[in-house]
């Protein structure tokens, strides 16, 4: 903690913007050539830029639960959702209403609450936003390519395989739901107007709520495929419909930057921006550089991201920090910088407030990677030991420092470290599980669960849907 950022000001607004799917290597402050960012790059240059810090997850709903609440995925039952990577339209689990999250902490600490845009934490109504804090939401309630979207022969038809394990969905996904609070507002939305439409709902509640302490969760649907831009953005981009995408989001971040410093709250106002996962990186026109991986990997392509921190006169303007930090440190550090209550029960982040104030960090940091419920890799400093690799064992350690790129193996040169680091891992075993080596997770608790589910939408072919069927073929 320190001195004098709680004592003698108010408790800071906070505007935690979460893109999907943005790489790495997508931002111009992040070495990107390819994309304009000229707001992000000013977020960067008037705050700190991350760039050792970890998504707990390398897809959706793990990464955005473990973010929300403070833990690892395995801890809140969002390893894994029956055996499924993330959360699908109409599934029975979602996010355990008894978890604290960062808006329900923030509530209860006198903020206003609001989220917007892609939720992904279940879209049953007892697990949507606002009963997880929220006082407002306006979005849609998972992926934006989990609506009714055209499915050429050949693709793997992700409904139908569901439908076939049960999940409670026809053989096509049902009509894109568009949430206000728990209600369908619309459904099949122009996905090329809802980031707009987002930017509009986030000045709506800052303009609201301007005289009081207020927290805004913006997530964006996009860099997730498919991906529907406005045709300026289209027009000036050099690296096609995700360059557009991304002039999109960083048009949105100077939309909230100049409300914020027309209302006279920079200097009240902490700004962070990040992405839930890294970057597919194929074709799409997405980077992950220098890392290696993508989306849905333990190398750290897969879940290291951008991470931007701007609160003026507190978080010291242009700075690089290299310390190993994570999404689940937010619960923490917002409930150090509101002065909140930490939940009753297990958390797996830190408080790292002082790291944002420019003093040096825990070099002994412990970040564990889980893909889906079993641990993959584990790092400590500068370096990383790989512990499995899909179902396979592996014993490979990097140095993250020298060797950002995970390219060279040197296990065998530093033994002492392999124990180390394995121990530290058998540790993080013993109260988190690893599903793959069959050992169970004491300190693990339930997702939520509901016993009679249903999609929040059914096709109507008379309904006036804006899209019936979305035209564009990619999906995330
Ligand atoms: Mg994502």
């Amino acid at each position: 903690m320190i001195d004098g950022m709680i004592d003698g000001m108010r408790q800071p607004n906070i505007v935690l913007i979460n893109c999907d799917d943005l790489g790495y290597g997508d931002l111009g402050c992040y070495g990107s050539e390819r994309n304009d960012t000229p707001t992000i790059d000013r977020l960067a240059a008037e705050g700190m830029r991350f760039t050792d810090f970890y998504m707990a997850s390398p897809v959706c709903s793990p990464s955005r639960g473990a973010m929300l609440t403070g833990c690892y995925p395995p801890r809140i039952g969002f390893g894994s959702f029956d055996g499924l990577p993330v959360l699908f339209p109409g599934q029975r689990l979602g996010l355990d209403t008894d978890e604290t999250t960062l808006a329900s902490m923030l509530r209860d600490a006198g903020y206003a609450t609001q989220h917007v845009g892609k939720w992904h934490c279940g879209d049953q109504p007892e697990f949507l936003p606002t009963r997880h804090g929220f006082d407002r939401s306006f979005g849609i309630p998972y992926s934006n390519d989990m609506g009714r979207q055209r499915m050429p022969a050949g693709m793997p038809n992700w409904p139908k395989k569901l439908a076939e394990m049960g999940i409670a969905i026809a053989d096509e996904y049902p009509p894109l739901p568009l949430l206000l609070d728990d209600e369908v507002f619309e459904q099949q939305p122009d996905q090329t107007s809802l980031t707009a439409r987002f930017a509009a709902e986030s000045v709506r509640f800052i303009r609201e709520h301007h005289d009081r302490p207020f927290f805004l969760y913006l997530a964006h649907i996009y860099v997730h495929l498919p991906i529907y831009v406005q045709q300026r953005f289209a027009d000036a981009s050099r690296n096609g419909a995700y360059g557009a995408a991304v002039a999109s989001i960083d048009w949105t971040t100077d939309v909230i930057l100049t409300e914020l410093r027309r209302l006279g709250l920079d200097d009240d106002t902490i700004v962070i921006f990040t992405s839930d996962n890294g970057s597919r990186a194929r074709d799409e026109g997405g980077s992950n550089e220098p890392l290696r991986g993508v989306k849905g990997e333990t190398w750290d392509g897969g879940l290291r991201v951008p991470f931007i921190v701007r609160w003026p006169g507190r978080v010291p303007a242009g700075t690089v920090c290299s310390e190993v930090a994570s999404a689940i440190d937010l619960l923490p550090t917002f409930a150090a910088v509101a002065d909140a209550d930490l939940p009753d029960r297990t958390i797996d982040g830190r408080d790292i407030s002082p790291v944002l104030a420019g003093e040096e960090g825990d070099p002994d940091r412990v970040f564990a990677y889980y893909r889906g419920n079993a641990l993959a890799a584990v790092r400590r400093g500068r370096w990383k030991l790989h512990v499995a690799r899909g179902d396979e064992t592996v014993e490979e350690l990097y140095d993250m420092v020298g060797d950002v790129g995970e390219t060279t193996d040197v296990a065998a040169d530093e033994p002492a470290v392999v124990v180390a680091l394995s121990a530290i891992a058998d540790e993080i075993r013993d109260d988190l599980g690893d599903d793959r080596l069959g050992i169970d997770g004491p300190g693990r608790r339930a997702a939520g669960v509901v016993t009679d589910p249903s999609p929040l939408t059914t096709y109507d072919p008379d309904h006036p849907y804006y899209a019936n069927e979305y035209d564009l073929i990619d999906r995330g």
